[in-house]
């Protein structure tokens, strides 16, 4: 039998304001254990939650750009589960009306139609704290707790269930991470995970229109990575329906040393988070006029701006792909086309030599040392 496979992906995208969502902690990476804490993110009894403006900000800012309709009325829910990172036991999220709902982003495989992926929903929620293992200071075979990250501002971009293989979760999700960095809402940064994806999986037969039973693997953290576990997932799914098994709705790890997922739990372990609005946050309301600022001080996004990179300067597609691929390489190429006065050169030195001498030497973009206008000069 021919399977098709299905694909919905669950992304957490962590906000770049300077501070937490519910507090005045900073959210800076990397600093000493608990030294960015205070009474609200280490849950002491008592202590209020303060909705950070800036994170409603970022999130309209990503709602508008992945075509979703903006709540006006949104409301914060709490997720009841222990884990020893999460002092409150809960963690502070949106259930029902979520402050983004039903978007959409067009992908397209090389060589396949373009095709239009549904976004769900994308909800605000608090991170939760890290547990550090082993080699802690102070702690010799221990575990520590850390918490640093708890409530820093997450944005969750959920999927419908609408991708047909690992190319397209590639893309889809390559496509999200462009847009939420050239915003500058996300630093990007999937290794210190800012952007990381839970990947749901299942398979039905060709054909079929009922689903088939899912598996979701967790926190997957580079793109490589997602596309290995969810080729993996499929495969192992297929396998076991041929064998005469049955997939059962379950948690699993993917582990990049051998390629392949376990189960971390299932279904019946699963937790029943038990979700009531927070009645320590009032309604979040959403004035249409805010709406409107927020989305007049839009960045011309990658995909317009590509477009008009064809229509109005004649790159072909591929330039105009390579060039956009980030807001700081789109702003470098057009400030030296203006500087030099037409398009084509500039785009084959930007793509070819600078790029070259860039990836060299480890300089980005922003830090070029020949700046558009000498690249000008020099042409
Ligand atoms: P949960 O919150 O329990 O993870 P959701 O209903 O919010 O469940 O779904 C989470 C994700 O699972 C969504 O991205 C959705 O598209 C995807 N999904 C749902 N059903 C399937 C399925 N049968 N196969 C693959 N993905 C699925
Ligand atoms: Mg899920
Ligand atoms: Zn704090």
């Amino acid at each position: 039998m021919q399977y098709q496979p299905v694909i919905g992906l669950e992304v957490h995208v962590q906000l770049k304001t300077d501070t937490k969502i519910f507090c005045g902690c900073s959210t800076q990476f990397g600093s000493e254990p608990n030294s960015q804490t205070c009474p609200v993110c280490l849950g002491l009894p008592g202590a209020l939650p303060v909705l950070n403006k800036k994170v409603v900000e970022f999130a309209i800012k990503a709602g508008l750009s992945t075509n979703c309709s903006i709540t006006p009325r949104s409301i914060f829910a709490r997720k009841n589960y222990f884990y020893p990172d999460l002092p409150k036991g809960y963690q502070i999220s949106q259930f029902e009306d979520p402050i983004c709902q039903r978007g959409w982003l067009d992908i397209q495989v090389e060589g396949q139609e373009p095709k239009r992926i549904g976004i769900t929903r994308i909800h605000m929620e608090e991170d939760a704290g890290k547990l550090v293992h082993g080699d802690v200071s102070g702690l010799d075979d221990g575990s520590g707790v850390d918490l640093n990250r708890a409530c820093t501002p997450l944005l969750e971009v959920v999927s419908e269930p609408d991708l047909r293989s690992s190319d397209e979760a590639v893309i889809y999700l390559k496509k999200l991470h462009q847009i939420v960095t050239w915003l500058g809402i996300c630093d990007g940064n999937m290794e210190e995970g800012s952007f990381r994806c839970d990947a749901n999986v299942s398979v039905m037969p060709v054909g079929s229109d009922t689903l088939g039973t899912r598996a979701e693997i967790k926190n997957v953290n580079s793109f490589k990575f997602v596309k290995q576990a969810i080729e993996y997932e499929i495969q192992r799914q297929i396998d076991l329906i041929e064998d005469g098994g049955k997939i059962v709705q379950e948690t699993r790890l993917f582990d990049p040393n051998s390629g392949t997922t376990r189960s971390m739990r299932s279904k019946e372990e699963a937790h029943d988070y038990r979700y009531f609005p927070d009645p320590d946050l009032v309604p979040l309301v959403i004035s249409d006029d805010w709406i409107e600022q927020t989305r007049q001080s839009l960045p011309e996004l990658p995909e317009q701006r590509r477009q008009r990179f064809v229509a109005d300067l004649g790159l072909p597609e591929y330039d105009a792909e390579v060039l956009t691929a980030n807001r700081a390489l789109a702003e470098y190429f057009e400030a030296g086309m203006e500087a030099y006065g037409s398009a084509k050169l500039v785009a084959n030195w930007v793509m070819g030599e600078i790029t070259r001498a860039l990836n060299d030497s480890g300089i980005s973009i922003e830090a070029c040392p020949v700046t558009p206008s000498r690249l000008a000069e020099l042409l």
